[in-house]
Parts: C-alpha cells; sequence; structure tokens
C-alpha cells in the first residue's frame, strides 16, 4: 500500500518516514506528485490536518496523511497554536524557523512562566471523502530556555527543554527525540490505529 504524505516540511516528513517506519508501506512525499500545498484556514490542528490529508487523497487518488502541529504557550493563552508557522510574520519578520525562535525569545523575556506544549495531530484518510478518517493526538510539555540550545531537529527544537532529560530536543539524538516528542507520540497512537482499522491486524 502507498500513502502520500502531505507536507513539504523537510523535518516532519523525515521523522515521520522514521516513525511510521514499521508500517511497511511505501509513503511518497506530495512535492514528488506536484500537489501543491492546502490551505489551512482553520483554528484547530484537526480541522487543518484534515483539510491538508483531503487535499492530497483527492489529487493523488492514494490514502493520504497529514501533521499539523504548533507551541501553545501558557503565558499567551494557549497561543500560537495553529499560527505557529507564521508567528514570526506578527512581530514584522520573515516567515522562518529561525525568526520564529528570535520572536518567540523576545516575547517571552521577563516571564517567568515558562511552560508550553507542543501539539502535534496527525490524520490519515482512505480518499479524499473518507467518513471515518484515523484521528491521532501527541503533545509534550516543555520549559521555553531563554536562550537557542543544540543544532538537531528543526523549528523550535533549540529552545524546548525536556524537564526529564535537563536538555532541549535539539540537544537530543533524534532517537531521543522521536521516542518522547508530540509527533513521536501521535505516530505511535496512529500506527496502532492504522495496524488495527486499515491493516487488519487485530481481526479474529
Ligand atoms: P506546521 O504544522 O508545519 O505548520 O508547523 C507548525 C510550526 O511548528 C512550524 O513553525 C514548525 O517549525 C513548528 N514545529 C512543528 N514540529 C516541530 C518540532 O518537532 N519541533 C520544533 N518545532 C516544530
Amino acid at each position: 500500500m502507498k500513502i502520500v504524505l502531505a507536507s513539504n516540511n523537510a523535518g516532519k516528513l523525515a521523522e515521520l518516514q522514521t516513525l511510521l517506519a514499521p508500517l511497511k508501506m511505501t509513503l511518497v512525499r506530495q512535492s514528488e506528485l506536484n500537489i501543491p500545498e492546502a490551505a489551512e484556514p482553520f483554528k484547530t490542528f484537526v480541522e487543518n490536518a484534515l483539510a491538508k490529508a483531503r487535499h492530497a487523497a483527492q489529487l493523488s487518488g492514494m490514502p493520504a496523511l497529514a501533521d499539523d502541529a504548533g507551541l501553545c504557550v501558557d503565558a499567551f493563552g494557549g497561543q500560537p497554536g495553529v499560527d505557529t508557522a507564521y508567528y514570526a510574520t506578527r512581530f514584522g519578520y520573515p516567515k522562518g524557523d529561525d525568526t520564529n525562535v528570535t520572536a518567540l525569545l523576545a516575547q517571552m523575556q521577563g516571564i517567568a512562566n515558562r511552560r508550553a506544549a507542543m501539539v502535534s495531530t496527525l490524520v490519515a484518510v482512505r480518499s479524499a471523502n473518507d467518513p471515518e478518517p484515523l484521528i491521532a493526538v501527541g503533545r509534550v510539555v516543555v520549559q521555553i530556555t531563554p536562550e537557542r540550545r543544540g543544532t538537531n531537529g528543526f523549528g523550535f527544537d533549540p529552545v524546548m527543554l525536556l524537564p526529564e532529560f535537563g536538555k532541549t530536543f535539539a540537544e537530543l539524538p533524534p532517537e531521543v527525540k522521536n521516542a518522547h516528542s508530540h509527533r513521536g507520540r501521535a505516530a505511535q497512537a496512529m500506527l496502532a490505529l492504522m495496524l488495527e482499522r486499515w491493516l487488519d491486524s487485530a481481526a479474529p
């Protein structure tokens, strides 16, 4: 079985390919099929992930899997959430991972409550009109460090400190990130759902 990964984010794609390797499915990146990015107009992760998965399934004629992720900062009432990818543009910076981190550190200067959750919602559909999408959510609670630490990963990894390791995701090897990250947790749940619902491995 082939499945389209509805994302153009290279860091995310590499992680998902590793995490979903046990499925033994062929994972095809949507860019390889010339599928453009879908609009993400919604206020929740699940709605945006569903829109992305449907769009890729519609244009490819194949099952599709999409992820919508974002940072929910306690001190900002859970924002920026679904707008995380564009966070830096609110403050006049260009869109990008590095500018996002710069903007976050500037906005959190002097704030004592550094707690935030990174959330990943994965949605998989067998076709664009699948009435029963598979939905898996993973989250990890982190402390936002006052400055960047480490060079692994992508996005906010250099400022996401895992209290149990005393290290940021960017200071940890990829396999440790995958075992403890929002996306790792969502992928484990999605793996179980696909095995049970799509691949029938749990049938009596
Ligand atoms: P999107 O789901 O691709 O729109 O990602 C939302 C935002 O969250 C982007 O700014 C990503 O860089 C960031 N992000 C997503 N996953 C991770 C991660 O695993 N670590 C750090 N940042 C992430």
